[in-house]
């Protein structure tokens, strides 16, 4: 009877174990992870789970008795220390140890919390990773009527947790340090509109503030900025980022790049050794580079590759990256990698507020496509990227012309 451990359960681990099940594994699968809680989803952290009421037994990936019926292990509380490769074993806190026949690391990634003084002494200081993160942060909008909150970092995280945050009735600023939000991720035209959108809902997102200290005036923490501005806060929420759990794998002397490096089966540098999810940098056959991806997608997709892989079956990852948004009653929907673009295309759709698209080209070749509220946009693209078709940019800049993709 072979063993499979899995070393993460959340999004890549949990969609691996159902999977290898699903895939013929008739061995012990176990998985251990390090949150107490039964594995979640993430995205909804930031967003409807955030502003609901609802306990986290409402954001399960999968049913308690999902695992007991497909014969799941689950470790939770745990944290593996080590992997030691001569012996085939992880090795556990507590010093015990669990042999493994294929060892699947799912360990994602954890928030960076920049060296900023006085930041890890300031009242209600929060990262939003976890299912506890929440707990905390909802914990502090329930107490602290009329809140007010700064919010270090104008990405996803930061956006989506201000939009949920003023609808929990919390006072909120986003504190940007680069000349715009989203600039690593989308085009100035993207950056603005959700600038604006965040303006007409009583947020103010303010670019070009470096945080340099966080202060007390006793009652409050005070945000410095190096341009000399200061802003109060009752709580300062966190999201500039992540740093890869990459460091077991290193440590184990496993291949690294920007992540743990794995090839188009989902596999490291040791041959019984998987990787999947947040923590792997994997090559993609549509733009090809080597890239680390945060998104569910890519966690799910390098899970099936993985459970399919060994159980002896032939594939390679070849997934079209996408992710969404979800900010007031906006939702964004993006398909492809827009890095390197040098022009982009805004479609407006003719009679309708806030529905729009942005295609990103270099040359000719469609990159990707951000869809605002437009649904037909993102499928389009998709087809269009996934096809290959060469795309009339002025047709497409036209909101009276139709267009579509051939093969739909
Ligand atoms: P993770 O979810 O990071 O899970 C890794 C697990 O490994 C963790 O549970 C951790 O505790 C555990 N672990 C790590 N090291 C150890 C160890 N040594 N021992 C034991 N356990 C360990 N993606 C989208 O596609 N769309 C979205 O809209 C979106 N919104 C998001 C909003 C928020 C607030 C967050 C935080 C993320 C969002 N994401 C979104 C990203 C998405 O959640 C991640 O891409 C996804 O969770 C990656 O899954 P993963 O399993 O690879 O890693």
């Amino acid at each position: 009877n072979q063993n499979c451990v899995v070393i993460g359960a959340s999004h890549a681990g949990v969609n691996f174990a159902f999977a290898l099940r699903r895939e013929g594994w008739e061995g012990t699968i176990t998985m251990i992870d390090i949150d107490p809680t039964l594995p979640y989803h993430r995205p909804p952290l930031s967003k409807a789970y955030l502003t609901s009421v609802d306990s986290i037994e409402k954001n399960l990936l999968k049913s308690e008795e999902s695992y007991v019926k497909e014969n799941i292990n689950l470790k939770l509380g745990v944290w593996v220390d080590a992997i030691n490769r001569e012996n085939k074993k992880v090795v556990l806190a507590d010093g015990t140890s669990l042999g493994y026949d294929k060892l699947v690391i799912a360990t994602g990634a954890r928030p960076i919390m920049p060296p900023i003084p006085g930041l890890d002494t300031a009242k209600n200081s929060f990262a939003l990773r976890s299912a506890a993160d929440v707990a905390n942060i909802r914990k502090t909008v329930a107490e602290n009527v009329g809140l007010k909150v700064v919010v270090i970092g104008g990405g996803y995280i930061g956006l989506e947790t201000a939009a949920s945050l003023k609808k929990m009735g919390a006072e909120v600023v986003v504190l940007e340090r680069e000349s715009r939000t989203l600039a690593r991720v989308t085009a100035p035209e993207m950056s603005l509109f959700f600038q604006k959108l965040h303006a007409e809902h009583g947020v103010a997102v303010l670019t070009e503030k470096n945080v340099v200290s966080i202060e007390s005036n006793g009652n409050r923490n005070i945000v410095v900025c190096s341009d000399g501005t200061n802003y109060e806060a009752d709580m300062i929420v966190v999201g500039v980022g992540i740093h890869v759990n990459k460091e077991l794998a290193e440590k184990a002397g496993l291949t690294i790049e920007n992540g743990i490096q794995v090839n188009e089966m989902a596999q490291t540098s040791d041959k019984d050794i998987y990787a999947i999810g947040d923590c792997t940098f994997h090559h993609n056959p549509h733009y090809k580079r080597h890239i680390r991806l945060e998104s569910v997608q890519n966690a799910v997709d390098q899970a099936k590759i993985a459970a399919a892989a060994i159980n002896g079956k032939v594939c390679a990852y070849n997934s079209l990256p996408w992710f969404w948004s979800d900010q007031y009653d906006v939702k964004l929907q993006m398909v492809g990698l827009s890095q390197d673009y040098d022009d982009v295309v805004v479609r407006k759709e003719a009679d309708k507020e806030n529905c729009f698209s942005v295609w990103y080209f270099k040359g000719d070749t469609l990159l990707a496509v951000d869809a605002v509220n437009n649904a037909k946009a993102y499928v389009y693209g998709t087809k269009f990227i996934k096809g290959g078709e060469k795309l009339d940019k002025s047709k497409l800049g036209d909101p009276t012309a139709e267009f579509k993709p051939a093969n739909l």
